[in-house]
């Protein structure tokens, strides 16, 4: 009898397996750390081949670790680091170069020409996203220059493009599919995301053939079945998106005005936004959300570049706490920051600033300033900028939104999550299952293969764990926030071009 849905969560250090009954509960969790290949300063790769062989054995394992049976698996759903880029040989299945991944920036200078010669309109306008090496697009292009006879195979149609999650369907489904979902197409800056096709405008300006290009489908949906050679099974694959969408969907945020803030090491917020994409200059960037039967519904996103990395530089760069949890007793011993703020500009600042020379800083020190002021001013500066590009997807889309639901691992903080209720001055919710990008995977498979009839049944699923509660006046929060604004403003442009 059928029991379970297996996801295959395939993220930039590690690829892990989780098996969900239909409750959402975790049953099952196997996790396998690769290499990270740096040939040069600001070059990542991965291989491929060690993306699919941690993978595969990973998903096995889950299963044998509580007896399982494939047969007792309804399907399969896949989620994945986004924009990293693969090409491999149609005929042969190998890859002809390593994984580009999406922290590249080798591709920085062939980016920012397109944004000095004026591309950065029509690529927002078509894609929702900015022209930066992020994105797959110049990977792909990069991969087809640089490696001997690319570009003649590619015209001859011996090529697939993919991002991780079409490698996986390919070599699941024994390279019987090319395909990926609408939300990973969505960032590969060649999608346009109003007609939802591949934009021919936009292959022509990259240079890359149509025909590498994997079919587009809806992120619930039976793309295949596992080879049987692979798995031993004839498995369906019923559910795919790239890892913050599937994070929102696994938060259950499915309608307009839902937004979650997953807080790693940087913070990635999302907002279903419906079924309109909103396009603005102000740095968000519009994306979609996922696609269900012929409904496609789309996601503003903004970034925090440094939420948990802020709280690894105290432990490894200052010294001044053992472990990421010690943040929390230190910062709960002064009753606030003592007028200390901390700017983790590390690498700049993200939304809304958009400054690559702003630099970090901690300011308001006096001598009556202690080691637990430095804690939680640090803690505080992950809710002000969350509350920040908050501030910005407000005025750009004018939705209301009522709450915020949390995941990651500083989520794990609640005098952070405190701090972020009242400065926000909205409720924060975090789930008892904090497994949200996997959940979604899982579930966008179980609605395709029928196990849920609809998104309303998955959301008696939730369970919450804590709901914090905003307190703190309105005037608290005004003053605290236009301090907060005048420490950003002294760390802009610190660095000289
Ligand atoms: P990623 O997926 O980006 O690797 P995770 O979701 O695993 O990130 O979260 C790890 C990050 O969370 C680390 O940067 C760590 O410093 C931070 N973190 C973990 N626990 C806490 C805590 N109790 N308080 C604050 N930050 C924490």
């Amino acid at each position: 009898m059928k029991k379970y849905i297996m996801a295959l969560d395939q993220g930039t250090t590690s690829s892990r397996c989780i098996i969900f009954d239909k409750e959402g509960n975790v049953k099952s969790m196997v996790q396998r750390e690769f290499p990270q290949i740096f040939p040069r300063e600001g070059w990542v790769e991965h291989d491929p081949m060690t993306i699919w062989s941690t993978q595969i054995s990973v998903a096995t394992e889950a299963l044998l670790k509580i007896g399982g049976e494939w047969s007792e698996v309804y399907g399969i759903g896949i989620t994945n680091q986004r924009e990293t880029t693969i090409i491999w040989d149609k005929n042969t299945g190998r890859p002809i170069y390593n994984a580009i991944v999406w922290q590249c920036r080798r591709t920085a200078d062939f980016c920012g020409e397109l944004a000095k010669l004026g591309y950065g309109r029509i690529i927002k306008e078509k894609t929702g996203l900015l022209p930066d090496p992020y994105f797959s697009a110049s990977k792909i292009k990069w991969i087809l220059d640089s490696v001997d006879g690319a570009r003649e195979k590619a015209k001859a149609g011996e090529l697939c493009f993919g991002t991780v999650d079409s490698w996986l369907i390919w070599n699941l489904t024994g390279g019987k599919v090319h395909a990926t979902d609408y939300s990973n197409a969505s960032r590969t800056m060649l999608y346009n995301i109003n007609t939802l096709s591949w934009d021919e405008e936009l292959l022509e300006l990259f240079n890359i053939p149509r025909s590498m290009l994997p079919e587009v489908m809806p992120s619930s949906h039976v793309y295949g079945y596992t080879d049987a050679g692979v798995l031993g099974a004839a498995i369906p694959i019923g559910g795919v998106a790239g890892d913050q969408q599937a994070a929102l969907f696994g938060q259950c945020c499915f309608e307009r005005g839902d937004m979650k803030n997953t807080y790693g090491t940087g913070a990635f917020l999302l907002m279903n936004t419906g079924k309109v994409p909103y396009f603005t200059d102000d740095g968000m960037i519009t994306t979609i959300a996922w696609g269900l039967g012929d409904e496609v519904y789309y996601a503003a996103e903004g970034s925090v570049f440094s939420c948990g990395a802020a709280i690894q530089w105290l432990r490894d760069g200052l010294g001044i706490i053992k472990s990421a949890k010690e943040s929390e007793e230190l910062a709960r011993a002064v009753q606030d920051s003592g007028g200390v703020y901390v700017v983790p500009a590390f690498q700049g600042l993200g939304a809304p600033w958009w400054d690559p020379y702003a630099r970090g800083m901690i300011i308001g020190i006096t001598r009556a300033t202690t080691r637990e002021h430095i804690v939680r001013a640090t803690i505080e500066s992950i809710g002000y900028q969350t509350q920040d590009v908050i501030d910005m997807m407000h005025a750009s889309t004018s939705i209301k939104v009522e709450a915020l639901k949390v995941d990651g691992g500083a989520s794990a903080n609640e005098l952070l999550l405190q701090f972020q209720a009242d400065i926000l001055g909205l409720p924060i919710e975090r789930p008892s299952c904090i497994e949200t990008t996997a959940l979604g995977a899982a579930y966008l498979c179980g609605l395709a293969l029928g196990v849920y009839k609809s998104v309303d049944e998955i959301k008696k699923n939730r369970q919450i764990d804590k709901v914090f509660t905003p307190g703190g006046s309105e005037k608290w929060r005004a003053e605290r926030i236009k301090e907060w604004k005048r420490a950003v403003a002294r760390s802009l442009g610190w660095k000289e071009a």
